[in-house]
């Protein structure tokens, strides 16, 4: 079976957790996790990178930071991993649930604006509240998808605008650029990305927050950290227990260390896939915008129109020849914790969770495995048989 999308264990990572053995720092507290913090925030222009024991407990450290509290909104986008939504949850706070646009399958600058216009309003106390439920709507969460930044000059204007957090989910973006910035400086107060194993690189599991000034690392490292003042079990406000280990840490500085090599690994599978389909108008590759590069964390296909009895077929087909798959994410409208959140919908994010196909690219992935994903897709596809045969 050629596996979808599976950790690439080849560099320095046995090495690292031998020297954490021998060493006996195998806990929250140990070199790997400091090299591992400084080499992220070089390598995502960040000022300040704190590690989590994952992504999902980096965006609810990042929230609560930020203010997010019970009975409180948060703006995210329909369509995303449940985590975004959960992270709102532990605050106790409720997802305000917006799909995606189109062409980046990110969440939509233009149905947030009409709907901050015209579903929520100013209270005499200055709060801006969604009319629907009088919860105070406190910051917008966009999320990287497939580690594409979102249109992030739009967000960062209308959460000055109506004075909202700015938060991006970029779970799966390390590596990513937007408009020449690195990921860091996309104009979010707060950037979350995970190191998950099915993401670009991974710490067998894990996150972090990354920022831009030292007064808020602090502040995050202190709350993710039991929020211990001195030696003496002193603590001074509710904390969490979110470290990151020395032996998550040491996977995670041996995966950095390849951080090039692997983001481009994952761009020529991307182009690889796109040449290969670009004849069959239906097979639409994943989404790009001009300015940003992606981490193009997964690649694959978008087959316009498809029915899901096609779908499925595809996916049957698949499997038939050896190549493991499954559908993407299932909008949060769509989850039963979700059903009763607010929620502003145009249809984009049910149409792309029905018809996106994501296709093996590990980054080290080989191009005869790619080769064999490609002739299968091919093969599914009568218009395109037909193409090359006439
Ligand atoms: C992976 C992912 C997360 C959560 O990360 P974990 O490390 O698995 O907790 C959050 N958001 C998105 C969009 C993700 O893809």
């Amino acid at each position: 079976m050629i596996p979808l999308c599976i950790p690439n264990i080849s560099g320095n990572e046995g090495f690292y957790l031998q020297r954490c053995v021998q060493t006996t720092f195998v806990s929250s507290v140990g070199e790997f996790v400091d090299r591992f913090e400084s080499e992220l925030a070089d390598a995502t222009g960040a000022t300040f990178a704190v590690a989590t024991s994952a992504g999902t407990t980096a965006l609810h450290a990042a929230l609560h930071h930020c203010g997010v509290g019970p009975g409180d909104h948060v703006i995210i986008p329909s369509l995303t991993f449940i985590a975004t939504a959960n992270a709102v949850a532990h605050c106790h706070a409720i997802p305000v649930i917006i799909d995606v646009d189109r062409d980046c399958w990110c969440l939509d600058p233009d149905l947030v604006e009409v709907y901050l216009e015209e579903k929520c309003e100013r209270a005499p106390d200055g709060e801006l509240k969604v009319k629907e439920t009088g919860g105070v709507l406190k910051a917008l969460m966009p999320v990287f998808a497939m580690g594409l930044p979102a249109e992030m000059h739009r967000l960062r204007a209308i959460a000055d605008r109506y004075g909202l957090k700015l938060i991006a989910d970029a779970a799966a973006a390390v590596g990513a650029t937007f408009e020449g910035a690195p990921l860091a400086e996309s104009g979010a107060d707060l950037t979350v990305v995970s190191f998950n194993g099915n993401k670009l690189i991974t710490a067998g599991g894990g996150g972090a927050i990354l920022g831009m000034d030292f007064e808020t690392g602090r502040a995050l490292k202190h709350l993710t950290s039991t929020a211990r003042v001195g030696q003496a079990y002193d603590h001074d406000v509710v904390g969490f227990n979110y470290r990151m280990t020395n032996l998550q840490a040491a996977v995670g500085v041996a995966q950095l260390e390849r951080l090039q090599p692997f983001l481009k690994a994952k761009a020529d599978i991307a182009r690889r896939y796109e040449n290969a389909f670009k004849d069959v108008p239906r097979l639409r590759p994943f989404p790009v915008r001009r300015g940003s590069v992606g981490s193009h964390w997964l690649s694959g296909v978008f087959i316009a129109d498809a029915s899901d009895e096609e779908m499925s077929a595809f996916r049957a087909h698949l499997l038939d020849h050896g190549i493991e798959n499954r559908p993407f994410w299932k909008p949060m409208h769509q989850q039963t914790p979700y059903l009763s959140a607010p929620q502003y919908l145009s249809g984009v994010s049910d149409s792309v969770w029905k018809r996106v196909q994501p296709l093996p690219c590990s980054s080290h992935l080989s191009e005869t495995d790619q080769q064999t994903v490609i002739d299968a897709v091919l093969t599914f596809f009568p218009e395109l048989s037909q193409a090359l045969n006439g």
